[in-house]
């Protein structure tokens, strides 16, 4: 008998059967999980990404920064299947060294081409940094607040793992989708840094070079080649005490500039000054880039720059793959630390141990020496 209180001998006393405790796991939880950890196909986020659905763009851009292997082929798919979609944007790469006002100028263009242009506007970011030091210096702070909260737009750091190729790749991707999702304006930022100028150029129609006017010889501190890489420089903080000075290396850049030979796009870069954080100077330098693109859809150069760096792209893929598949080789990463120490210690050179690991790979991977 479950109580013995209930006993004939207790007469006048009942003790009923009490309330079961509930489970405490919620029995719901486990459909719930389930459903959430849904996994999508290819086409579940091919239609999310045409439908201009942000938390699947957002999934797809995950997917696509994935280093699994496992999330490559799918990636790669929904990738194939957005292509179609994609390509109909403006495309501007936007450099700056640290402290350039980056983030302050492009939470102001982008309010500002919303509001004259209207369409919808991403913005992201290569940022080498970090690779490195494993810190960004694009994103770890609050940038853009007023784009952050305007609906139209959709702002992803940079991909943080990889070789800045592969970061670049990754970006290159994103635009991709970011495209197909119905942005028809692409804001690639990167830091002025050297490598990641030429890998945002690779992907962009108008590279914008932010610079600030300092000690008056900011010119020298300018590598040759981002220079000409740039179809428009941008003198920052024009305002205050700096409007003299802004003015000043406007012009040194604007003679810096006529020494180069004309860009193959036959326009002449312009310099401008302007004001990100009051504002000055904006509709100046919006006109100047949709004049641009005017000029080159006029002339035929955008399309060939389009194609060139589809070109380029391809190139880069092989090379990344065939990095990836040597470096992720088993049998190669356990021989890459014994040859590292043997090298150290004087016991092999560089170059002999370098083929003696691809004589192996090739072995391995292709059955030939
Ligand atoms: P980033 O590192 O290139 O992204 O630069 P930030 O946008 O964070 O700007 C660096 C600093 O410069 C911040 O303190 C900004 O307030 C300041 N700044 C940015 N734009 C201007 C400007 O047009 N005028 C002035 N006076 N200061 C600015």
């Amino acid at each position: 008998m479950e109580h013995p209180e209930n006993d004939e001998a207790y007469k006048g006393l009942v003790v009923n059967a009490g309330i079961e405790q509930p489970s405490i796991v919620n029995p719901y939880l486990r459909a719930r999980t389930q459903f959430r950890r849904r996994e999508l196909t290819a086409n579940d986020y091919v239609e999310g990404i045409l439908k201009g659905d942000v938390t699947i763009l957002s999934r797809a851009v995950t997917l696509v920064e994935s280093v699994l292997p496992q999330h490559h082929a799918l990636a790669q798919e929904v990738i194939e299947k957005c292509l179609p979609y994609s390509g109909n944007s403006v495309r501007v790469g936007i450099s700056g060294v640290p402290g350039a006002g980056k983030s302050t100028s492009i939470d102001v263009f982008g309010m500002h081409v919303l509001e004259e242009k209207g369409g919808k506007l991403a913005v992201l970011a290569i940022d080498p940094s970090s690779e490195k030091t494993k810190g960004s210096i694009l994103g770890d702070k609050t940038r853009m607040e007023k784009l952050t909260l305007h609906p139209k737009s959709f702002i992803r750091p940079s991909p943080s793992a990889g070789s800045l190729g592969g970061v670049a790749r990754k970006t290159r991707e994103t635009i991709v989708l970011c495209e197909a999702a119905g942005y028809d304006k692409i804001f690639v930022e990167t830091v002025g840094v050297g490598q990641s100028e030429t890998a945002v150029h690779s992907m962009v129609d108008f590279f914008l070079l932010l610079q600030v006017a300092g000690t008056g010889d900011e010119l020298q501190g300018i590598k040759r080649g981002i220079m000409e890489m740039a179809d428009g420089i941008v003198i920052n903080k024009c305002d205050g005490d700096n409007v003299e000075r802004s003015n000043l290396a406007a012009g040194h850049f604007r003679n810096a500039l006529h020494l180069f030979p004309v860009p193959d796009s036959g326009w002449t870069p312009k310099v401008l000054t302007y004001s990100g954080f009051y504002g000055l100077g904006i509709k100046e330098i919006w006109d100047m880039i949709y004049q641009y693109m005017d000029f080159v859809k006029a002339n035929g150069y955008f399309q060939y720059r389009r194609n060139e760096q589809n070109k380029y792209w391809m190139y880069e893929s092989i090379n990344e793959h065939l990095r990836n598949s040597f470096y992720q080789n088993d049998t190669i990463s356990k021989l890459l630390e014994i040859k590292e120490k043997q090298i150290l210690e004087g016991q092999q050179t560089s170059f002999v141990a370098a083929k003696e690991l691809l004589d192996i790979y090739y072995s391995e991977v292709l059955g030939t020496k």
